[in-house]
């Protein structure tokens, strides 16, 4: 209803507010992002992941932060990025890592970015890891394509992006990365997006997100389905199952402190399931846009305050 789409736009340009984050940064963890967020540091995160792989569940790390302003802090995630992987490494975890194209300074200069996904997605070749490129506000969505089809050309195969179904381009872009047999994670769509260009309606998105899943699963080529909606990943599992499509063609990924149970008990079925895990000081937007999702999430952060 109109009272749940103000909020949600409230928080959504809160999300973007660089006075707001560092207010909250101050607080460390305690305002409740904990529940989303892994932990602070690298071994935080790490001994979370190893938990999640005791209940055979996967991972993808992601080290927290987005839209950087100076190429110093730009060069610094991506050392985070190396540390990470080593980290992944070092323990054996079943465990990748997804990035934001902003965070290696996207929007700041396009060609060093490049150069620091490229160095990242070649480090964790080394290691036999996948990398994951999320899929940022619109302004970025032709940039965040073009650098994987240029890693991919390059050779590094080992990387893959998203395709949010809440944008009317989505099928497009989704017939040709499929041609071109890129991995990729399927999900809604978490930023605000103009009519003009995204759906506005759940049951829209909705209907793109089934029509997204249908062609990569027809298609064979690997597809992550990153959702919570218990709706949508029943109707994944039946029409793979009508189809004979193989569980090793796909998997579900869900957000680390969301829908636990079900991350569980898809795993203990058999189901390919990975974890998205964030960790890292800049939790902010993250946990925001975590909130937007859901409001009823801020009064449960509320009451446990
Ligand atoms: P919804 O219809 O929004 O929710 C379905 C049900 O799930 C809800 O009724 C509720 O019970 C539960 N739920 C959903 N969200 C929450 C929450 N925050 N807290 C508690 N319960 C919740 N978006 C991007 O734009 N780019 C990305 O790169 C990206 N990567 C993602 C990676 C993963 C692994 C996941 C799971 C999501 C990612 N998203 C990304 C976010 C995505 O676009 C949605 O905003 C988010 O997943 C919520 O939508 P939903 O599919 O769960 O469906």
């Amino acid at each position: 209803d109109l009272g749940t789409k103000l909020f949600r736009q409230t928080l959504l340009l809160l999300a973007g507010n660089r006075a707001a984050a560092a207010a909250a940064q101050r607080y460390g963890l305690k305002l409740g992002a904990g529940r989303f967020v892994a932990g602070l540091t690298l071994s935080e995160a790490l001994t979370e992941m190893a938990e999640l792989n005791r209940k055979r569940i996967a991972v993808t790390a992601d080290h927290l932060g987005e839209g950087v302003r100076e190429s110093a802090e730009a060069s610094a995630y991506a050392e985070a990025y190396m540390q990470l992987l080593d980290g992944i490494h070092d323990r054996g975890l079943d465990a990748g890592v997804s990035l934001k194209p902003t965070q290696m300074g996207l929007a700041l200069d396009p060609e060093a970015a490049y150069a620091h996904i490229r160095d990242i997605v070649r480090h964790a070749g080394e290691h036999r890891l996948f990398v994951c490129i999320d899929m940022e506000n619109s302004p970025f969505t032709d940039a965040t394509l073009a650098i994987v089809r240029k890693l991919h050309t390059e050779g590094l195969t080992g990387v893959g992006t998203v395709l949010q179904a809440y944008l009317r381009r989505s099928m497009d872009d989704c017939r040709r990365l499929t041609q071109e047999r890129v991995v990729l994670r399927l999900v809604k769509g978490a930023y605000q997006e103009a009519p003009s260009i995204a759906y506005p309606h759940k049951r829209e998105v909705d209907e793109q997100f089934k029509q997204l899943i249908r062609h990569r699963l027809d298609s064979g080529v690997f597809t992550a389905i990153a959702t919570h909606d218990a709706a949508i990943i029943d109707w994944t599992c039946a029409y793979a199952a009508r189809k004979g499509i193989q569980r090793s063609a796909y998997e579900f990924q869900m957000l680390y402190g969301v829908a636990s149970t079900l991350q569980e008990r898809l795993a203990q079925e058999g189901y390919g399931v990975r974890c998205y895990v964030p960790y890292g000081q800049s939790w902010y937007p993250y946990f925001v846009r975590r909130l937007a999702e859901r409001p009823a999430n801020v009064w449960f952060i509320l009451k446990n305050w």
